[in-house]
């Protein structure tokens, strides 16, 4: 189906949400348009929907003048002009950090790792949080709720709290004690399920089918949520000097930000604020869960459900919602999609704690080890600058490697028996 004209509920109306330069919704699959509203499914064909926008002019001097905070990118999300005003987190502005003991001991010439740990709540999900809670707001929901693999519930509380609105978040009854205390400490009510993910996620969209003014962030709001994710791309371009890295590694969990990050790419190309071409898009996956890498290597257009099993919890999501457009983007853009073991994943979060003293969180430890894994297969250009996401704090998965870090040894209080224990 090919759009002529988009529908006119847009910002301007004084009716209509205000959703800045967003101007409907469109169907993935077939195209269809769909007005800004509380819409996630395709009437025609049940295919995900994307916010799509009419951008006009934006520059460099804008986005830079802007606040420092995710925020600064306004004009390309779902959001109101006013945005940075209305309580929120206020996530983003990561840092870019300069990899270079990493790339030394990888043999990469040029690396970065894009610091998502020093979010609010210590990961990327803020992003995404801060855009659904905007965007919902404007749309009428009163409460904010998600079903969460444990980030995703610390981000939805977090922001409830700050907006003084009440949420409710659901979680598998098995999730790292970590991840239950920094959720609970903001006052949510808290749901251990008894499940996995892939339960939790059921549960929710069949409440969200109840509760017609409960935003469920990435259930029924997931269109406006997803867009979150596109900051990453913002900033890391925009702190390169408005540059596009040839090569970036990403975790997939549902493949969301993979593929947002995709198209953020695409959108700084098509403004002209950024020259040259789009990256080549690398997806990491823990083995305990790898239905996308498992697709990739078999050559499938369709990823085949798993049940997870690996202590990447946040990325444990076996039926993955974006999966087949993540192969999309990664075959169209000359990647690849590959999977670590779980000792691969704790040796992935020691590489970096070791080399650039960054602590990272499982999913960190993925994107880590496969960046390594790639690199020994000849998938990745050693030569190309690369950037890789940590997405989130090692704080929060403390147990994956309590068990192989620890002191250097014990010992008594005198020089002597410091001497012995270092031989110095
Ligand atoms: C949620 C999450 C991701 C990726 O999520 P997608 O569903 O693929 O967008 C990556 N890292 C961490 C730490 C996460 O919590
Ligand atoms: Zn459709």
């Amino acid at each position: 189906m090919t759009i002529t004209q988009a529908p006119t509920t847009s910002g301007t109306s004084s009716t209509g949400p205000d959703l800045g330069r967003a101007t409907h919704l469109s169907c993935r699959e077939c195209g269809a348009v769909v007005p800004l509203g509380p819409h996630y499914a395709c009437l025609e064909c049940f295919g995900p929907l994307e916010v799509t926008y009419d951008f006009g002019t934006i520059t460099r001097e804008r986005i830079e003048s802007g606040p420092r905070s995710i925020w600064r990118y306004r004009d390309l999300l779902p959001v109101p002009e006013h945005v940075a005003t209305i309580p929120n987190t206020d996530p983003g502005l990561t840092p870019l950090v300069r990899a270079d003991n990493l790339a030394r001991e990888l043999g990469l010439k040029s690396l970065w790792v894009k610091n998502d740990a020093a979010n609010p709540t210590h990961s990327f999900k803020d992003r995404v949080v801060a855009v659904a809670l905007a965007a919902a707001r404007e749309l009428g929901f009163k409460v904010l709720a998600c079903p969460s693999t444990g980030n995703l519930a610390n981000a939805v509380a977090a922001a409830a709290a700050r907006a003084g609105i009440r949420s409710y978040v659901f979680i598998p009854s098995d999730l790292e004690q970590q991840k239950i205390t920094t959720s609970a400490v903001y006052g949510t009510t808290l749901v251990a399920v008894q499940g996995n993910y892939d339960d939790v996620n059921r549960l929710a969209s069949e409440l969200a089918g109840e509760h017609d003014d409960w935003a469920f962030v990435n259930v029924n709001v997931r269109p406006y949520y997803a867009e979150g994710s596109k900051t990453l791309a913002y900033e890391t371009s925009e702190q390169l000097g408005w540059r596009v890295p040839p090569q970036v590694v990403i975790p997939i969990a549902s493949g969301s930000q993979l593929t947002k990050v995709d198209k953020a790419f695409h959108e700084l190309l098509r403004l002209g604020l950024v020259d040259g071409d789009g990256p080549a898009i690398f997806g990491a996956q823990a083995a305990g869960c790898s239905p996308v890498a498992a697709a990739y290597k078999d050559g499938h257009e369709v990823v085949r459900p798993v049940r997870p099993d690996t202590i990447a919890k946040s990325l444990a999501i076996g039926n993955p919602a974006d999966g087949p457009y993540v192969l999309d983007v990664v075959r169209r853009t000359g990647g690849a999609v590959e999977d670590v073991t779980d000792d691969e994943v704790v040796e992935g979060i020691r590489l970096l704690a070791r080399t650039e003293g960054i602590f990272a969180e499982t999913a960190g430890g993925v994107t880590v080890a496969v960046l390594a894994k790639l690199l020994r297969e000849g998938l990745l250009d050693p030569g190309a600058e690369t950037v890789v996401f940590n997405t989130g704090e090692g704080l929060k998965t403390l147990d994956a490697v309590a068990p192989v870090v620890g002191p250097t040894g014990t010992i008594a209080p005198s020089t002597e028996a410091f001497h012995d224990l270092v031989q110095n």
